[in-house]
């Protein structure tokens, strides 16, 4: 693992233009599309990249619901990032919105980063995506994760595997990476950047994410409770933050944030509150932790568990969590 395997089909764009005798770099922006089924790594690789926690990490498949910006700043290029959901058969609206905006996000592209996961054989859902990307009209880079797993599974021949995937799109450079280790993800990210055409910075330097404070604030409190209730919480709980409020303590601030969280059944009430409010409290601290890292104050963190019938049916309420 760590090398890679078919070197770019076209002779990379210039990397640097003279201008009146002095060597002048171009700056390269655009923006670029990591698809693949869920949980394969996308979020985690996204965070990596991006070097903040944006897009929420869970062992359980399909907790990315948005597409989520995340901006790689360099001095002299600027990657803008997209996390898909899922691309699969679409059951309820919610789902089928997921899917829709996972191919929009194909379309406006100027890379499309495939990624799947170390594997005996080519995943089905993965044969359907790609018959998807086919139509993409940028170049479609292939990055296989999970690669530190490799060593557990003497039996997964990935030299092989990747000649069939490259057998199934004509991928422009392919990369063996480990985004929980990670491992060559370097490297992928400077074909990304040789990859991107001339262009503006689109987006101030500093920023990492177009995303808003209460859509991370919610998606940090859905990744605890996601990670910490055993049973299965499908599509079923949703975070919507109702107030940040900002208080001077002495000379701290502390901040008041109010989030309700949406559940179908009362048995998933039940889950989510857990015996004595253990769960629901234990989901609250370790939110709160990480939003105090992230905000770099104080916070009082207020959870509510409201039951709605069908909540991922009613439009309202899934524009109020932004999607
Ligand atoms: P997504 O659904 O594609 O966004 O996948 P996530 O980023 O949420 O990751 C799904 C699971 O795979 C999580 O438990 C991650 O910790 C795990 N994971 C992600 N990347 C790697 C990796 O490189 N190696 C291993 N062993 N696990 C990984
Ligand atoms: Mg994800």
């Amino acid at each position: 693992m760590g090398r890679r395997f078919s070197l770019p089909t076209s002779s990379p764009r210039k990397a640097s233009c003279k201008i009146r005798g002095m060597a002048q770099t171009v700056f390269r922006s655009g923006y670029v599309s990591i698809i693949g089924r869920p949980n394969v790594g996308k979020s985690t690789l996204l965070n990596l990249i991006v070097g903040a926690k944006i897009a929420i990490i869970t062992d359980k498949p399909q907790t990315t619901r948005n597409r989520i910006l995340g901006i790689k700043n360099l001095p002299e290029a600027q990657a803008i990032f997209l996390d898909t959901p899922g691309i699969h058969k679409p059951p309820k609206l919610m789902n089928k919105i997921m899917v829709k905006t996972a191919m929009q996000a194909t379309s406006g592209m100027d890379i499309i980063i495939f990624l799947t996961q170390v594997q005996r054989k080519v995943h089905p859902q993965d044969i359907f995506i790609l018959k998807c990307l086919c139509r993409a009209k940028c170049p479609v880079l292939l990055a296989i994760n999970k690669c530190d797993l490799l060593p557990k599974h003497p039996e997964i021949d990935i030299e092989n595997i990747t000649q069939r995937y490259q057998s199934l799109l004509d991928f422009r450079e392919t990369f063996h990476i480990s985004a929980l280790e990670n491992r060559n993800v370097d490297a992928l990210l400077e074909s990304v950047i040789g990859l991107l055409p001339e262009g503006p910075m689109y987006y101030p330097q500093e920023t990492v994410t177009d995303l808003s404070e209460e859509f991370i604030l919610a998606e940090i409190v859905r990744e605890k409770l996601m990670m910490l209730t055993q049973q299965e919480l499908p599509y079923s709980t949703g975070v919507v933050v109702e107030s940040i409020e900002e208080q001077e303590k002495g000379d701290q601030t502390l901040v008041r944030i109010h989030a309700t969280i949406y559940v179908e059944r009362s048995s998933q009430k039940i889950i989510v509150i857990g015996k004595n409010g253990q769960m629901l409290k234990r989901a609250g601290t370790l939110a709160r932790k990480d939003m105090e890292t992230m905000l770099g104050l104080h916070v009082f963190l207020k959870l509510f568990v409201k039951v709605r019938e069908r909540w991922t049916e009613n439009k309202t309420i899934l524009k109020r969590m932004g999607l």
